[in-house]
């Protein structure tokens, strides 16, 4: 029997980061993953291939809408060739996942393809491809999350659809019902419009991203709903139904009202759910909570001391780049570390266009904290560089400590904001003042000069651009 310091279960951003970095600390470390390919829900039906098709449907928004604004005319109609840009996509995501297996192969990770499930806590049993049980002395689980559904809906894959049927769609559909105003609803139903569907979005709270800024998610609305996106808000959905090619949502509104929605997909995005199916903690003494999270305590240790669990499969945000911090933090700690993890500075971005990011505190938290703050907000379209390139919407706000001046939250809606979040990470995790902001250089012109102006708004009032 093959015999293991580490043995990760499941490659996703948590998982195979977390193999790589015991591998690196001098580890010997196997991964095991049910599917063929590595990578997980992000590489393979996430947040790689959801950006591919974003990034498509984009330059298809730039040729028919704004070319002509840049003086660049294309003879004839431009059409979408969805077959090709959803083999664009999968190449990306072949190329991706490609690119880590060579990564295990590098750090001397061995590979099994398979089902792992718990024999005890030191033994797990693969089933699947490369079937044989394996010695762990530890073990981290990061077998990550499936979408959610409501329990009254039922997916049939082809018109009732989740995020993953819609990243391979065979043709663009007429009217597409989103079910869920969040990150991942938002992202394809800006795909779907963008290439000519029309798109109704129907959210059960009162505005979409409820857990973010609610000044962004007023600007993404206006967004949406310039591009003729129907916004459905304070909407509880009660049935959603087939009939041949058409699909007939139910929800009620707010005065108590049923409104039906008619179309031909609809894209359930109602969050996702740990998925711990077929790992049998129960053998290994892990405890999974009554929300489905494998329990952890501060360290990531699970109820079995050996057996350590990280990303979409525990609390906190279902994000890729958390799940790898996790992944960093468990190895470290393998190894005698002791790594730390700041989760108030994990950033939380949406890839529509523009773009919007945040990091650390909201207004509406401050307020339920009693923590007295001081508000700088700057437009992008006061900057050379948003005129220049026509991406004018959008706005960044610094939410500074009113006595201290301390950074507790940056809010931002614009171009390139997914990029431009690092630079409030970096100043946040270096505690830095909105008037330190205000007073490094920005390069001109930039999108990164609204940071710098709305830190200067934050400290006295003292913007120079607007
Ligand atoms: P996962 O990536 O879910 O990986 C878990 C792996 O474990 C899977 O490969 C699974 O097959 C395997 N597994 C499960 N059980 C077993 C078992 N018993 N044995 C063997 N293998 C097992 N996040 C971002 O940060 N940015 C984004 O832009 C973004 N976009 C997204 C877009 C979409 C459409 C979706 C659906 C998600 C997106 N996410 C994004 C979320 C992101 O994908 C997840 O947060 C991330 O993948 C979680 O990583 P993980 O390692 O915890 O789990």
């Amino acid at each position: 029997m093959k015999s293991y310091d580490v043995v990760v279960i499941g490659s996703g951003p948590g998982g195979y980061v977390a193999a790589i970095r015991c591998a690196q600390l001098g580890m010997k470390t196997a991964i095991i993953e049910k599917y063929p390919t590595l990578g997980g829900t992000c590489l393979n039906v996430g947040c790689i291939p959801s950006k591919a098709l974003l990034s498509s449907s984009h330059h298809y928004e730039e040729a028919t809408k704004h070319f002509a604004d840049h003086g660049i005319d294309i003879p004839g109609d431009i059409k979408v060739n969805l077959e090709k840009m959803i083999g664009r996509k999968q190449a990306v995501v072949d190329q991706t996942t490609g690119g880590i297996n060579f990564l295990m192969k590098k750090n001397n990770i061995d590979v099994f393809e398979g089902v792992g499930s718990f024999k005890d806590k030191t033994h797990i049993a693969i089933e699947g491809k490369d079937a044989q049980e394996i010695e762990a002395k530890n073990t981290i689980i990061a077998t990550g999350s499936k979408p959610s559904n409501l329990p009254f809906i039922e997916l049939d894959k082809e018109r009732i659809i989740t995020s993953t049927e819609a990243l391979k769609l065979k043709e663009v559909p007429k009217h597409m019902i989103v079910i869920g105003g969040g990150v991942i609803g938002l992202e394809l139903g800006q795909v779907y419009y963008r290439l000519g569907a029309e798109v109704t979005v129907i959210e059960y709270m009162d505005r979409i991203l409820p857990t973010m800024d609610a000044g962004l998610s007023k600007e993404l609305n206006k967004v949406f709903k310039k591009a003729k996106c129907n916004m459905m808000m304070s909407h509880k959905v009660q049935s959603v139904e087939r009939k041949g090619d058409e699909v007939i949502v139910k929800a009620e509104n707010k005065k108590g009202e049923v409104v039906e929605f008619k179309g031909d997909y609809c894209l359930v995005s109602v969050g996702r759910r740990p998925f711990t199916d077929g790992l049998n903690a129960e053998a290994a003494g892990v405890k999974i909570n009554d929300r489905g999270q494998v329990e952890v305590n501060e360290h990531l240790q699970t109820s079995t001391s050996n057996i350590y669990a990280i990303g979409d499969c525990v609390r906190g945000a279902m994000l890729a780049h958390k799940a790898e911090e996790e992944g960093v933090f468990v190895a470290e700690t393998l190894a005698g570390q002791k790594p730390h993890i700041d989760y108030n500075l994990i950033p939380g971005v949406v890839y529509t266009w523009p773009e919007v990011a945040a990091v650390g505190k909201t207004e509406e938290e401050l307020k339920a904290d009693n923590i007295e703050y001081k508000v700088g907000q700057f437009p992008f379209r006061a900057l050379g560089r948003a005129r220049a390139s026509g991406d004018i919407d959008g706005f960044v706000k610094i939410l500074a400590d009113k006595t201290t001046d301390e950074v507790l939250g940056v809010h931002m809606i614009g171009a390139r904001c997914a990029d431009l979040i690092a630079e409030a990470v970096t100043a946040m995790e270096f505690r830095a003042s909105a008037e330190d902001i205000s007073r490094y250089s920005h390069a001109h012109p930039t999108f990164a000069e609204a940071i710098k102006e709305a830190a200067l708004a934050a400290t006295d009032d003292r913007a120079l651009h607007v």
